[in-house]
């Protein structure tokens, strides 16, 4: 039977490269960068003030003047004014190019006005160069400002637009169709008969991709009919690039969906891990290259598996750089029952001392979704190991 980490491996060895688009940059929130931006300028793109004052040549502070004759302001946002004279200055703002003749900027608390005249007081500091933010001084024209695999947040959105980014090349979102399996679901707005329940691992998934931005999501129900399923699923694959269904991977007479993904002519990955919750899950790769996730449909189970496989799947297949593993210390004991792997629902905390602390949070059955509300994800402890006393780290998955 498989482990944890070969049902992994063996999803991300298969999992296809998504292609690339260009997208609007206010779009791009959470997306990842498919290429590498370069600077269109120097950045910053001239010799920039960074205090309101007046620039001066420091040659004349050097020879002992104290009190300069104000030949022009320049403001941010004007361009270069007349060359300022030996003995003069400029009035200058924060975000002005700072103007020629002048190599140095005194704030303008240092200074008093008499008149036509700026007058530098006797105590103040001024070292060459000073308040001036070099042209080039962060990055030079053509230099590598941010790389592919990049998730799009606040920085990189402000480095895409000082570049001159307005179409940001991005990984295409794959399109992925959720179907959620079984007789006895009915959608959220519907009024559920005594016998059935309101499906909620479409949804849950739905979420998960959203909100991590990875793909684009159609939902769909689907009886417990083999052959309405396989009918179904053929659409669905046709148009989609992902198939993640949940429920009908079990040993029950009405589990078909193994069965209807193999009438697919899938190939078979692999068909349970050695973990609770989720044993069940089914993986396969359809014959034209798409991979297909069978995820057992019990809530808990559905939510750990998305998180612990589906997620990473879809992230390697966007190009995301990965991120270091996390990991997170048990506050409390946690027994493995049996001799499968645990994935056990956790709340995080912070420890003074900088520490990530994981307090274990296990839900009734893996069908109290319930329970996982609020709780910020789960931790992995590999069956054959331990014991889980506090203090142990484990490996963290969040949702
Ligand atoms: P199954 O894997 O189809 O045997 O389903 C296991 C349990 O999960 C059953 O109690 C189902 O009713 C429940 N279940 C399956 N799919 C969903 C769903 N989409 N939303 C909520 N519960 C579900
Ligand atoms: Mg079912």
């Amino acid at each position: 039977m498989t482990e944890t980490f070969e049902a992994e491996r063996l999803i991300l060895d298969r999992m296809p490269r998504t292609g690339t688009h260009r997208e609007p940059l206010e779009r791009c929130a959470g997306r990842i960068l498919a290429e590498e931006v370069f600077a269109d300028r120097d950045q910053p793109p001239f010799d920039r003030v960074t205090m309101d004052g007046i620039a001066i040549s420091y040659a004349d502070w050097a020879a002992g003047t104290r009190r300069y004759d104000v030949v022009g302001t320049q403001a941010a946002g004007a361009p270069p004014a007349e060359p300022v004279g030996s003995g003069c200055c400029a009035e200058v703002m924060t975000g002005a190019m700072l103007p020629p003749g002048t190599d140095t900027v005194i704030p303008v608390e240092r200074i008093t006005r008499h008149g036509g005249a700026a007058e530098v007081a006797a105590d103040a500091p001024v070292a060459q160069g000073q308040f001036v933010h070099r042209r080039g001084g962060d990055r030079r024209r053509g230099a590598a400002l941010l790389g592919p695999g990049l998730r799009i947040g606040p920085p990189e959105a402000a480095v895409l637009a000082s570049a001159g980014v307005a179409d940001v090349p991005v990984a295409a979102l794959p399109r992925v169709a959720v179907v959620s399996t079984g007789d006895e679901l009915v959608d959220v707005r519907d009024t559920p008969e005594p016998f059935q329940i309101r499906s909620c691992n479409d949804r849950a998934i739905e979420t998960a991709l959203l909100r991590h931005r990875l793909g684009s999501v159609t939902r769909e129900r689907l009886a417990d009919d083999a052959d309405a399923m396989l009918t179904a699923v053929e659409r669905l694959h046709a148009t989609h690039d992902v198939l993640i269904l949940s429920g009908g991977v079990s040993m029950g007479q009405f589990d078909f969906v193994p069965a209807v993904l193999e009438r697919l002519g899938a190939e078979v990955v692999f068909h349970r891990i050695e973990q609770k919750p989720g044993r069940p899950m089914w993986f396969g790769m359809s014959g034209d290259g798409k991979p297909l996730f069978a995820l057992p449909g019990n809530p808990v189970s559905t939510l750990v598996c998305a998180t612990r496989y589906v997620l990473p799947a879809l992230r390697l297949s966007l190009g995301l750089t990965p991120a270091p593993l996390e990991y997170a210390v048990l506050t409390e004991t946690v027994e493995i029952p049996g001799s499968m792997t645990l994935f056990m629902p956790v709340l995080l905390r912070s420890s003074g001392a900088g520490v990530l602390e994981a307090t274990p949070r296990p839900t009734n059955t893996s069908g109290d979704f319930v329970s996982l509300a609020g709780t910020d994800g789960f931790v992995e402890l590999p069956r054959g190991t331990g014991p889980f006393g506090p203090g142990t780290p484990v490996r963290l998955f969040r949702w």
